[in-house]
């Protein structure tokens, strides 16, 4: 199909095409736009994608992506640093700030368990959510990965290495779309499941009402 266009034009479609979620016909829609448009808009997107890509890094705290390190967020003097939320992905961070209910630190493991996938906790920030939280004061780790499976998995695995750490370990409630994304859920339904939030104890999640060992 591409091959009808002008061979820099195709070129542009063929790179628009590798991002996610845009597909062929949508790389063509993209390409369009861009040889329409003038000049100096073209270059200050070109600059953008180039600035992001070479000014990003990752926190060396909470690992999460951001232009300093340590990151605002950690570097923040007035949030709370005996709480640590941790989640999968960056856009996480974006959803769980849009709430302003929490003002204590994260941590970006950058994935999830997923032995389907070939991803394993070593391929995830785990190592360095320990190292965090046997070097510094923090009292309670909320695990606020996404309710799939994988979520929970990655929940259930890092609960088993923190509650031995002495650190009260807790996981959002179960109010969230089942299998959804956390950058999905809309501000009230991710407030309600920061806030109901339950205590994690060894051999099964702790619900209200009802016996943590069940
Ligand atoms: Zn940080």
């Amino acid at each position: 199909m591409a091959s009808y266009y002008a061979p820099s034009v195709a070129h542009l479609i063929e790179e628009l095409a590798k991002l996610p979620g845009i597909g062929p016909k949508t790389a063509q829609r993209l390409a369009m736009h861009v040889v329409k448009r003038p000049e100096a808009e073209v270059l200050a997107l070109a600059r953008a994608l180039v600035e992001a890509r070479r000014k990003v890094l990752r926190c060396s705290e909470c690992q999460n992506l951001a232009d300093q390190d340590p990151c605002e967020i950690c570097s923040d003097e007035g949030r709370d640093r005996s709480r640590v939320c941790v989640v999968s992905d960056p856009t996480d961070v974006v959803a769980m700030e849009r709430i302003r209910e929490y003002d204590g630190l994260y941590h970006v493991l950058h994935g999830l368990i997923s032995p389907m996938d070939g991803i394993g906790p070593e391929e995830l920030q785990v190592k360095d959510l320990l190292r965090r939280i046997r070097e510094g004061d923090v009292v309670e780790v909320i695990l606020a990965t996404d309710p799939t499976i994988e979520g929970e998995a990655t929940a259930m695995y890092l609960a088993r290495l923190l509650v031995p750490l002495g650190v009260d370990v807790t996981r959002i409630a179960r109010g969230l779309p089942e299998g959804g994304d956390l950058d999905y859920a809309d501000e009230a339904t991710l407030a309600r499941a920061l806030e109901g939030r339950r205590s994690v104890r060894m051999g099964g999640s702790a619900r209200s009402g009802r016996d943590p060992e069940e």
